[in-house]
């Protein structure tokens, strides 16, 4: 190995100790193509290139944001996310690409987005580690059924939703929450939660929408 081979090699390493110490693995997000959007005329479609190999990364997002809303593609270690009305597509080597934008305004502010929670699930691999095989094999086997089993099925209707089967199928494909079940929040179904907790582990619990329940204890 000659002395720039090294050289370069000791400012990867340095450049990577910088970002785990602020816990930031994106720090930029450059725009490199714009196109017509395919389905919304007058709309752009555009790839931009993230200043970070995503690969470790992704399955982390995977379990970040609910079934519904993520497609995980192991093969090429790809995840489609369904967010902001729009298709946003990540790419193990920082590629991203993303449908349905107004203009180069509107894309700049979806890029910071994207930077935003990149680097919040880059805080959490920092301090959890990878995810486990057997959490990603869970959600993506994940089913309304898995979420409402737990629910206090007393389709009281107090999270918007006439029935409890209702809202667990919103909160699976991510267009509800699960902190919207007041009821689930009450002392006699602590139980509940606490079988949510083991069944579907605390990533995709977050994920799901659950916020904890404030007691004197804190959040449980
Ligand atoms: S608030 Fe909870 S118990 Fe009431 S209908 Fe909604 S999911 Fe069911």
């Amino acid at each position: 190995m000659g002395e720039i081979d090294i050289f370069r090699k000791l400012m990867k390493a340095e450049e990577r100790r910088r970002r785990v110490e602020r816990r930031v693995l994106v720090e930029h997000i450059e725009i490199k193509e714009v196109l017509p959007c395919i389905t919304t005329p007058g709309y752009i479609r555009f790839t931009a290139q993230a200043d970070a190999d995503l690969r470790e990364i992704i399955p982390v997002l995977f379990l970040s944001f609910p079934p519904g809303k993520a497609v995980y593609n192991e093969a090429e270690g790809s995840l489609t996310l369904r967010l902001y009305n729009r298709l946003i597509s990540l790419f193990p080597s920082g590629k991203i690409g993303v449908t349905n934008t107004r203009d180069l305004k509107e894309a700049e502010e979806v890029l910071s987005k994207i930077r935003g929670f990149i680097n919040e699930a880059y805080s959490t691999y920092l301090r959890v580690g990878p995810p486990r095989r057997e959490d990603i094999e869970a959600v993506k086997k994940l089913s309304w059924m898995d979420i409402y089993r737990h629910l206090p099925k007393a389709n009281c209707g107090e999270c918007g939703h006439k029935t409890c089967q209702a809202l667990a199928l919103k909160v699976l494909l991510g267009e509800a929450r699960l902190s919207q079940c007041v009821k689930l929040k009450e002392e006699k179904y602590r139980s509940n939660v606490k079988r949510l907790k083991e069944t579907l582990g605390p990533f995709l619990l977050k994920a799901l929408g659950w916020e904890g329940v404030r007691s004197g204890r804190g959040i449980a």
